[in-house]
């Protein structure tokens, strides 16, 4: 076994970096280090926790070429989105700089107590697992929060993306924030397994797929930690016969190609009914043939590669068993190591892969339905449920569909997207808990009850 990493761009398969992987003294070390660094960074004022979210906002904003640039050359996407994916984490900084100090004060309830209230703890030491897709933002969800409530974290990012983790790590340093609060570690799957273990670790949280969730929830749970889990999607977008296709053809076919289709959020099955199937198959295809593939550096580049090879390999697989089933390719479907050409596919039944599994890639399956009923009865055929989204004039059939949708997120005239304001999160296949808002800071806290009768 590899006692390294070696970081790819997967636009040229050329070699980055090599990183060794932390000894197990080094990782001793460090959990010590982040335990040691919570006893003191609990008692820090929330203010002053506020304050050091400013200075990575700064740190964001002064050195987003450079990251933004790492994002590109490590997984793949068209610097353009990489850079939208760093301001995106200032203003989650921006978010919880101005509402932490609301979101975590005591909660008065009023009892027959003197005095009751929930008082909001942070828990210790977070160890989050986290997926290359959105290197920075998955990490910075988390992340920022969590700190903020007073925890201190430990990263074990892909290993494809370990050039981001240390970059993240180092924003931290610079930022003000004590030594030991937030640590990256260089770890296979095996050292992650005992790190669960570990006393200090009083949590975990995990993006990425079903597999690592599974795995990643069986250890927490043998050592009863508690677990947030963020897992794939299969996402529907519904097209109604008076969806208005001028106003939204950019977003929706956005919802299905940004980073290259590789999104837990992104629209992965497109459930359109039948008096205005031919017109949005027309203007979706039209859009998608106007998508630049290239040079993910090259600021003309509009799909990057994926991120890695293998990647593409099971997009192939998908594709081609769907085909064999009676799909029907009406564009793309060419892989040249890990460039996926986007592909739209016709003639869908429920049956098929691209419709029952999560495409984790630039592939359009367009389904032909009788009506609005049964569209929304193939979007909830699924055993994913991070979000539904629906494009419709008539508001009123969109809203009376809200109790029925059983995921975590319902879009209407809108792509699902992650809002800093917004919970985030999935229900079934999809995982548990909630990132973001309110909701993401009380995660990882130790909601306190606290009674007092006074004499
Ligand atoms: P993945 O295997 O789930 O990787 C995500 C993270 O989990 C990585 O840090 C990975 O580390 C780690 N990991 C995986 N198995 C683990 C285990 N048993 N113990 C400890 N850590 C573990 O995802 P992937 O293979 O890169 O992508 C495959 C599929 O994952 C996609 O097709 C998609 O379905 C899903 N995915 C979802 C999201 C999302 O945002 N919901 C993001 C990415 C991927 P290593 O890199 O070291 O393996």
């Amino acid at each position: 076994m590899s006692n390294s990493i070696k970081t790819v761009n997967p636009f040229n398969n050329e070699q980055l970096k090599e990183y060794n992987f932390h000894t197990s003294e080094q990782l001793t070390q460090l959990v010590k280090g982040s335990e040691k660094a919570f006893h003191q960074w609990r008692q820090t004022s929330i203010k002053e926790r506020c304050r050091l979210l400013n200075n990575i906002a700064q740190i964001l904003e002064d050195d987003k070429e450079d990251l933004a640039k790492l994002i590109t050359l490590e997984m793949g996407k068209p610097l353009s989105q990489s850079l939208s994916e760093i301001e995106k984490c200032t203003t989650l900084c921006d978010f919880y700089a101005t509402n932490a100090e609301d979101f975590l004060a005591d909660e008065l309830i009023e009892t027959e107590a003197s005095e009751s209230f929930v008082s909001y703890d942070p828990l210790g030491t977070i160890l989050a697992v986290m997926p290359w897709n959105y290197p920075f933002w998955q990490v910075f969800r988390f992340a920022i929060p969590t700190l903020t409530a007073g925890n201190t974290a430990i990263l074990k990012h892909a290993s494809n993306v370990t050039g981001c983790a240390l970059a993240i790590e180092n924003i931290f340093e610079r930022a003000g924030y004590p030594q030991g609060c937030f640590s990256a570690i260089i770890a296979d799957h095996q050292a992650v397994e005992k790190l669960i273990a570990d006393d200090t670790i009083k949590a975990v949280t995990l993006t990425g797929s079903e597999k690592a969730g599974k795995a990643i929830a069986a250890t927490a749970g043998k050592h009863l930690k508690k677990t947030v889990l963020e897992l794939g999607g299969n996402n529907a977008c519904i097209i109604l016969d008076d969806a208005d296709l001028e106003k939204y053809m950019d977003t929706i076919v956005n919802a299905r190609m940004q980073n290259a289709g590789q999104s837990c959020i992104a629209a992965k099955r497109f459930i359109v009914t039948a008096s205005i199937y031919d017109e949005f198959l027309k203007q979706f295809k039209a859009k998608v043939s106007g998508l630049k593939s290239g040079d993910p550096l090259n600021n003309e580049t509009t799909i990057g590669t994926l991120a890695r090879t293998d990647l593409g390999d099971i997009l192939k697989k998908q594709i081609d068993n769907s085909v064999a089933m009676g799909a029907t390719v009406i564009s793309g479907n060419k892989q040249d190591q890990a460039y996926f050409e986007p592909t739209i596919l016709i003639n869908i039944t429920p049956d098929m892969p691209v419709f029952r599994e999560e495409t984790f890639g630039p592939v359009a399956p367009i389904m032909k339905v009788k009506n609005a009923e049964e569209a929304f009865k193939m979007a909830s055929d699924t055993r994913f449920g991070l979000g539904t989204m629906v494009f419709t004039q008539s508001i009123e059939t969109a809203q009376n569909h809200i109790d029925a949708i059983e995921d975590g997120a319902y879009f209407v005239n809108e792509l699902v997207k992650s809002d800093a304001r917004l919970p985030f999160g999935g229900t079934k296949a999809s995982g548990y808990g909630r990132e973001l808002s309110r909701e993401g800071i009380h995660e990882f806290v130790n909601r306190k009850t606290v009674y007092i009768n006074l004499l």
